[in-house]
Order: structure tokens, then sequence, then C-alpha cells
């Protein structure tokens, strides 16, 4: 078992952020379309101003009652098996509204309340970033940020992500990457699965 700790993001990672984005604001999701893949600007993809696009997410309900994304609990249970429970800690970035951070809160105790007293709230993940410490996040920017500041960060292949491709390939894409991008880390102590099978 690793004894390194794990930072996990919510919103992209765990939580289908654009699927409830696009159910409030009535609009096909931008990332059905090859064209938009690549690009995490969501609120420019659907030509709205920044208070346009944020305006649903004011509402404490919005982030209290979002969907898993569609490999959400399948990615914390490999992350859990991966580096144990214990050294798991959900790591999420709130909007500007103050309703985001209880609703995620909520949503965690709703969904997963053994992670109540392991969740962090805040937009500055570099400020994290240290050795002995792996952020597995959706985002392009958090990812380079952590590595810049010394930690390890794992991008996970989503749509709107500079890995817009892989998730095309692989039955469980964002696993298999997780899993692969780890064993190819220099996480000390985190080996490959690989169902009995050297590699
Ligand atoms: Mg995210």
């Amino acid at each position: 078992m690793s004894t390194m700790k794990c930072f996990l993001d919510m919103d992209g990672v765990l939580t289908d952020f654009v699927r409830a984005m696009c159910e409030r604001h009535r609009v096909v999701n931008p990332y059905d379309d090859p064209k938009n893949y690549g690009n995490y600007n969501m609120a420019e993809l659907l030509g709205m101003n920044h208070g346009e696009f944020w305006f649903p997410a004011e509402h404490h309900q919005f982030w209290a009652a979002m969907n898993w994304m569609p490999d959400g609990r399948e990615i914390l249970e490999f992350v859990e098996e991966t580096f144990g429970e214990e050294n798991v800690c959900l790591f999420t970035d709130p909007s500007q509204s103050g309703t985001s951070a209880s609703g995620k809160m909520n949503w965690v105790n709703r969904l997963i309340p053994r992670y109540n007293g392991r969740l962090l709230i805040g937009k500055p993940k570099a400020f994290c970033a240290h050795a002995g410490v792996v952020l597995i996040d959706d985002r392009d920017e958090n990812v380079d940020q952590f590595n810049e500041a010394g930690g390890q960060a794992i991008l996970v292949p989503r749509p709107w992500n500079r890995l817009h491709d892989l998730s095309k390939y692989t039955k469980y894409p964002a696993v298999s990457w997780i899993n692969v991008a780890l064993a190819h880390s220099q996480c000390l102590g985190v080996k490959e699965h690989t169902d009995g099978q050297e590699t």
C-alpha cells in the first residue's frame, strides 16, 4: 500500500459539472462537438459572459444535487485501492458564490460521508504541492501548476482538456490512464494494476 497522499478533484472528475451546467442553461453539451475538444472555457463555447454562465451555479442546490460523472465512482474506488482510503482527500475549487462551498459540503455529506473530514475547498491547489503528494485533476492549468510547484499531478482525460483524444479508445479510459500515469510517474510504492500480468 502506498504511503503517498492523494488530492482528488471533484468537478469534472467525480461530479458532472458540465452536464449540470448544460441542463440548467438548457443547451446541448458543447463537448459533444469534437471541434470544442480541449477548450476548458465552457462559457466561451456557449457564447456567454462570466455572469451569464455562472448564474445557475449561485444556488446551493446546483452543487448539492450534482450527478456523478459516469466513471466518478470507479475513479474514487480505484484511487482508494491505490493510495489507501485514509490517504485520499477531496480537493475542490469553489465558484465565487459562497453557496458553492456549502453545496459541495452537502454533496459529500450526502453521497460519500466518509469524506466529511477529508475535504479541502480552495482555489490555489499548487500551494499544497510538495513531495509525497499526488493531485488528480481534470484541468490542464491545475496539473501544470501543481507539477511546477514540486508536487506530482495527473490529468484525467476529459473532452475539455489536452488528453481529450485518450477518452475515445478504452472502456474505462480515465481509470486506465490514471493507472498508467501513476505507474510511470515517480510515485514510489505505487504499482500499476496489471490483473496479474507482468508488463
Ligand atoms: Mg475539476
